[in-house]
């Protein structure tokens, strides 16, 4: 176990130490107290035995808990001179490692090798949902993660069937997640507008639909929510660039009324729908694949 010194400034008088101040554009808010960080890291139930992957340490509130709890810990910094701040003034950890990266794009397994790891993150909120995805759609996924989002972002990954959207069957994919918590704006400097949620997600060893093909898989279910106001069968013609009657054959052979929105489908008819698409010749992954799954921007 490492033993760190505490952070004796606030964020506000750190950054001003560091001839810095919180860049909007990063989604920079930093933690205040010590409150919010005990509840993250009592959700990632962190151990010596644990490597995490943190991204976007910041000024290092969260990092040095972590380090102190974890064997290893990795964090991604995409600010420069926080980065070079942190690792500095952490240079006594000898078990935290900073690395200055876009977390979007950032390579895993160059990150972590084949080790298993825990993501933990308060997540810059413009970034939340790409940075996601990019580590649940990885080859070397986490075994668990913990992020800090906006609240409506937490509710839609967690949203049960009547209130799915691409983000909820994206992230309910790979993983379950639970709202951990509720954190409001006076937690942080500087104050966001709106009120934040922890959330767990225990990562699955696989995916929870039968696909081969999770780009081809996703290519269905965005068809389904590209215009989730309509019924399927309309929704799913538009999407896929087939005539109404061919999406409407798909579905009453896949076993799904026509006449139902995407909001209302679970995992299981997701899969089906996407078994029978790809039967019939009409599952591929198209151009837009890029931003599919768990990377829906909502913020
Ligand atoms: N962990 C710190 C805390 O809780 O006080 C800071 C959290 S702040 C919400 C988000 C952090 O992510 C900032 O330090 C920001 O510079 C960093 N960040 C923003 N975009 C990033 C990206 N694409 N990749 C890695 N880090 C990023």
């Amino acid at each position: 176990m490492t033993t760190l010194p505490r952070a004796s400034l606030s964020p506000k008088a750190r950054l001003e130490q560091l001839g810095a101040t919180a860049k909007k554009g990063l989604g920079q808010n930093f933690l205040v107290g010590q409150g919010v960080v005990r509840a993250i890291l009592k959700a990632a139930d962190i151990g010596l035995a644990d490597v995490v992957v943190e991204i976007g340490p910041g000024l290092g509130v969260l990092t040095r808990e972590l380090a102190s709890a974890a064997g290893k810990v990795i964090a991604v910094e995409m600010d420069r001179t926080l980065a070079g701040a942190l690792e500095r003034e952490m240079a006594g950890a000898g078990n935290l490692a900073v690395v200055c990266a876009d977390a979007r794009d950032v390579g895993i397994r160059a990150l972590t090798g084949d080790s298993p790891y825990k993501l933990v993150a308060n997540l810059p909120y413009y970034a939340a949902s790409p940075i996601l995805r990019r580590f649940l759609e990885s080859d070397h996924p986490p075994v668990l993660a913990v992020v800090m989002v906006q609240r409506e972002v937490a509710r839609n990954m967690t949203a049960q069937p009547g209130r799915m959207s691409l983000m909820s069957v994206g992230v309910q994919v790979y993983g379950k997640p639970r709202i951990v918590g509720y954190v409001p704006p006076a937690a942080f400097y500087p104050q966001p507008k709106v009120t934040s949620a922890i959330v767990r997600i225990d990562v699955y060893p696989r995916p929870a639909v039968d696909a081969e093909d999770m780009a081809a898989f996703f290519a269905v279910v965005r068809a389904g929510f590209n215009a989730p106001r309509k019924q399927l069968r309309n929704a799913l013609a538009g999407g896929l660039k087939i005539p109404p009657q061919e999406a409407e054959a798909l579905l009453v052979e896949a076993g799904i009324d026509p006449r139902r929105r995407a909001e209302s489908l679970d995992l299981q008819e997701w899969g089906v729908l996407y078994q029978t698409a790809r039967a019939n010749g009409v599952a591929a992954a198209s151009e837009e694949d890029d931003d599919a799954g768990a990377g829906q921007s909502q913020n």
